[in-house]
């Protein structure tokens, strides 16, 4: 039968394998002390596993004689080299000295693994030193012989049987329990392995889609900025044509030609904001955003993205605030990228914000640990105040509001809450997600809270001491 698992090991464990070699020693000691018998045991190679070694006096009387040390030597190399045969049972080899060994394979599942050899005893029938001894070599002291002869313990056979299969049976068992085990731990090992493999392999699909994907990422963002930078200059034409039109440069407009005219002038322009963004996107991801600081108050330029907004909340009937608590830092960043940032909140809480509803901008000064969640580290909180001085700049509306799963992904470029076909707002999805690059440029973030059909707060932190 085959066990489960064979196949995966490819080949049977030797012997050496899977015995554990102390504990199958120490067995055999106590069985040759037990009963005065040597055992010696071999794997299927000829490899000595276990001798426990009790050499009887006339064994090393006879080793002392030439001729008959001679005639030891061939048989212990014999008993060496012997091969039991699967299922031939324990072999009886006789000694000239009438001593005897008993040779049994050691089997399982269909293979010999190695032999076990008992011996040498004397069997219960033999009585003096064989008479042939002497020719072997005739300065064999015959005497000294027998002597030896009569102080040698003799075994009856079935006594030696019952002992042969008794260690033949533990042997089984040890043969069995100890290739289980190794089979399990080899069968653990395969599927780790092949598990590892097969992680490998996918792991290394996954690079190369990853670096696919990189690859396209930068054809698109190099296809952006060509497009888009091609796309401004023609425009800025357009939008400085209609401007001289209206102004009169080309002469008075009739009333609708005028109306035409600044229709014109007004996509242009949001047009022209479009690509402004797809170029600031492009940058941004190309990792070649740059930010020029400068030390300016935030009270003027809240006003300044107030007035741009103004004209867009009074079509649309809202009350528009601003608001500095006193005493406010001045903020050292990219004055123009901060606008941006500010210009794309508040015209977010206009866009959503229904007719008669507020939106307001309003700065504070506040601390808030230096690593927010996080413990500072000990070496730094030596050399640094723990917590750090920020600026707060909220942009608060009483609009649609947005749904509490909706809050992470609207940061995503081209992500938009309502994104059907119906769409009700105009938007491509990316002034969020250019407002939270330029933020986090500063060292700061936008947080934002909202309750649908309520409104929206945007909060702006950005870092007052940055150098
Ligand atoms: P856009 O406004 O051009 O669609 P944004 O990146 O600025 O793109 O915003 C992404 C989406 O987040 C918007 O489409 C909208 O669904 C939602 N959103 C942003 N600001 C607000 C707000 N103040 N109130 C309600 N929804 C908002």
């Amino acid at each position: 039968m085959t066990a489960p698992g064979e196949m995966l090991l490819g080949r049977r464990p030797s012997l050496g394998d899977i015995f554990d070699p102390q504990a199958i020693s120490e067995l055999c000691h106590s069985y040759t002390e037990l009963y005065g018998i040597a055992i010696k045991i071999f794997d299927a190679e000829n490899r000595k596993l276990v001798d426990t070694r009790a050499a009887l006096d006339v064994c090393k009387f006879i080793f002392e004689y030439h001729g008959t040390k001679v005639r030891c030597t061939n048989l212990v190399t014999d008993l060496k080299r012997a091969r039991p045969e699967l299922g031939q049972g324990t072999q009886t080899v006789n000694c000239f000295t009438g001593l005897r060994y008993r040779v049994a394979p050691l089997e399982y599942e269909g293979d010999v693994l190695g032999k076990i050899i008992f011996g040498p005893y004397l069997p219960v029938e033999w009585t003096g030193a064989p008479a042939d001894l002497l020719k072997l070599d005739g300065s064999i002291d015959a005497t000294a012989a027998e002597v030896h002869y009569e102080k040698l313990r003799r075994a009856k056979p079935e006594t030696i049987e019952k002992i042969i299969s008794q260690i033949v049976l533990v042997m089984g068992v040890m043969i069995h329990t100890g290739y289980r085990m190794q089979l399990t731990a080899q069968t653990h090992i395969e599927s780790m392995t092949a598990a590892f493999k097969e992680q490998n392999r996918q792991t290394l699909k996954l690079q190369e889609s990853y670096e696919k994907l990189m690859e396209l990422d930068r054809l698109k963002s190099n296809f952006l900025a060509t497009v888009s930078h091609e796309l401004r200059t023609p425009l800025t034409s357009v939008i400085g044509y209609s401007e001289m039109l209206l102004d009169g440069l080309a002469g008075d407009l009739a009333p609708e030609q005028r109306e035409y005219v600044q229709t014109i002038m007004e996509k242009g322009e949001t047009l022209l904001k479009l690509i402004t963004s797809l170029l600031d996107l492009g940058r941004i991801e190309s990792g070649g955003l740059k930010i020029q600081r400068e030390r300016f108050p935030v009270g003027p330029l809240l006003e300044e993205v107030e007035r741009t907004l103004l004209p867009q909340a009074q079509r649309k009937g809202l009350g528009l605030a601003h608001g500095t608590a006193a005493g406010l830092p001045p903020l050292h960043a990219d004055r123009e990228r901060i606008k941006q940032v500010l210009v794309n909140l508040l015209g977010n809480a206009v866009k959503f914000t229904p007719s008669g509803g507020t939106v307001e901008v309003r700065a504070e000064a506040s601390t808030e640990p230096r690593r927010p969640g996080a413990d500072v580290d000990r070496a730094r909180d030596l050399f640094e105040p723990r917590d750090r001085r920020v600026l707060k700049i909220r942009v608060i509306d009483t609009g649609i509001g947005i749904p509490r799963a909706e809050l992470t992904k609207i940061f995503d470029s081209f992500y938009q809450v309502d994104a059907g076909s119906t769409r009700e707002y105009g938007g491509a999805g990316l002034g969020l997600s250019i407002a939270r690059s330029f933020v986090v440029a500063h060292g700061g973030r936008i947080d934002v809270e909202s309750t649908p059909g309520r409104g929206s707060t945007f909060t702006v932190v950005l870092p007052v001491d940055s150098d």
